[in-house]
């Protein structure tokens, strides 16, 4: 049995997660935390979702309020500044993070690697088990064409969310350009990652991966990568079609990291597509 408690628990991917929680045999929810404002706080948990959740869980303002020591794994899907107080936490308890907060900017993301490196923890911009087979795809597929396939990256996600580009997209786009950047020998400077296009821009740089936002209605998440060249394409895409893709994958994960030694891993690890 996995103990778990989640972070973020009546944002829209704590409410999912718990709601996959209570239809897992071999997972427990023994926690469920929101952030110390939360006109909830105090309530019963089975009283806000349905399923079997036990009753004696109440929705708590702090992750410190809980009995750590009973926690096998927290799952976190808050915001960056909650996920580095989380992360702390968690350090403090030895207790195993799964974290998927996004929008981290480099400074929260080096500190949060610092805090968590004594605890078993998996981070992951897009916790979808298909996901990681994009990454993994774009790899190689930019291993196997030159750079004459000018790479661009579209990600669409839903109106609420908070941060552009998407972790994924980062993520593929730096995939491209580490490959690239290690296979070219040419003295015209390193590929570089843009972020859209606007006005007299002239004719494309070749040096440039391009990454395109687009933020409508309620589109759970969609990345593809663009590889062309003169007379041809190649496009790899992974859509979401519910947040359960995200969900599933992180609970996944939490099975996983029970089991590990302190470390920071990434789905490469939890898939062994390393
Ligand atoms: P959301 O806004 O619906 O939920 C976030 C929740 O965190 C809210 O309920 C909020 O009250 C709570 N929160 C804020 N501060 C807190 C604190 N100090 N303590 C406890 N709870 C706190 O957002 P969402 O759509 O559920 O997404 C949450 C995060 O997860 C975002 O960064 C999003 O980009 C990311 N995300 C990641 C994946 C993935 O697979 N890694 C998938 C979807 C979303």
């Amino acid at each position: 049995m996995v103990k778990l408690a989640v972070y973020g628990a009546t944002g829209r991917m704590g409410r999912t997660i718990i709601n996959l929680i209570a239809k897992e045999k071999d997972l427990i929810l023994v926690g469920a935390v929101e952030r110390p404002d939360h006109p909830a706080i105090g309530e019963k948990i089975s009283s806000l979702f349905q399923g079997e959740i036990p009753e004696e869980i109440t929705l708590e303002g702090s992750l410190s309020t809980l009995q750590l020591e009973q926690v096998d794994v927290v799952v976190d899907f808050t915001t960056p500044q909650a996920a580095l107080q989380c992360a702390q936490i968690c350090q403090e308890s030895k207790t195993a993070l799964v974290s998927g907060t996004t929008g981290f900017d480099s400074k929260q993301q080096e500190k949060f690697e610092n805090i968590v490196k004594s605890i078993p923890c998996v981070q992951a911009s897009n916790f979808s088990l298909g996901t990681s087979i994009l990454f993994w795809l774009t790899g190689e597929v930019t291993k196997r064409v030159d750079s004459q396939y000018e790479t661009e990256i579209i990600e669409a996600h839903h109106h609420f969310k908070k941060d552009a580009p998407s972790g994924t997209a980062k993520r593929l786009a730096k995939i491209v350009a580490d490959i690239r950047n290690k296979k070219s020998k040419e003295p015209s400077g390193e590929f570089q990652i843009k972020y859209g296009r606007a006005g007299q821009t002239g004719v494309r740089n070749q040096k440039e991966i391009c990454i395109h936002s687009i933020r409508a209605g309620d589109i759970v998440g969609e990345h593809t990568v663009l590889f062309a060249t003169e007379g041809e394409r190649i496009e790899l895409t992974h859509r979401a079609s519910s947040r359960e893709a995200f969900a599933k994958g992180a609970l996944f994960t939490a099975r996983w990291v029970k089991k590990k030694n302190p470390g920071f891993y990434d789905m490469f690890d939890v898939l062994g597509l390393k």
